[in-house]
């Protein structure tokens, strides 16, 4: 009987999976959820998109607002603008802003934090360790 370290045997076992099931960490962008009440839009799971980009609530709303050219808040875990907005808008914003403010543009990962520094917002990747500037909002 052939003996292989336990090393030798995991590299084994991982040649043999095809390419994507070693890449299936890819990070999916949530989809945001938005239905019409009277004259406003309602984006029913705000909160809980917003907990898994881990941003904070408040600069998504002033994103989306400054976006949507509209007045919104945070209600409990969703977020209310005013006037009718498609979801498919809706989650094209949404992307533009997980891919300014929280993707890796270096890795693609979604692992980031923001920090300032002389001012300037920064993008700093937890799993690369790649930095990049952010566009600050007003
Ligand atoms: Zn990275």
């Amino acid at each position: 009987m052939e003996k292989y370290s336990y090393k030798e045997l995991l590299e084994k076992a991982r040649s043999r999976l095809p390419k994507e099931a070693l890449n299936k960490e890819r990070f999916e962008i949530p989809h945001l959820k938005s239905i019409f009440v009277g004259k406003k839009t309602e984006i029913v799971n705000f909160v809980s998109a917003v907990n898994t980009i881990r941003r904070k609530p408040e600069h998504l709303l002033k994103y989306l607002t400054k976006e949507l050219a509209s007045l919104g808040e945070i209600e409990g875990k969703k977020a209310v603008f005013n006037g009718n907005f498609g979801n498919s808008l809706i989650n094209a914003k949404f992307n533009k802003y997980v891919e300014g403010f929280v993707l890796c543009k270096e890795c693609k990962k979604p692992d980031t934090t923001v920090m300032k520094e002389s001012g300037h917002d920064f993008l700093k990747c937890e799993a690369c360790g790649a930095r990049r500037p952010i566009q600050k909002l007003k």
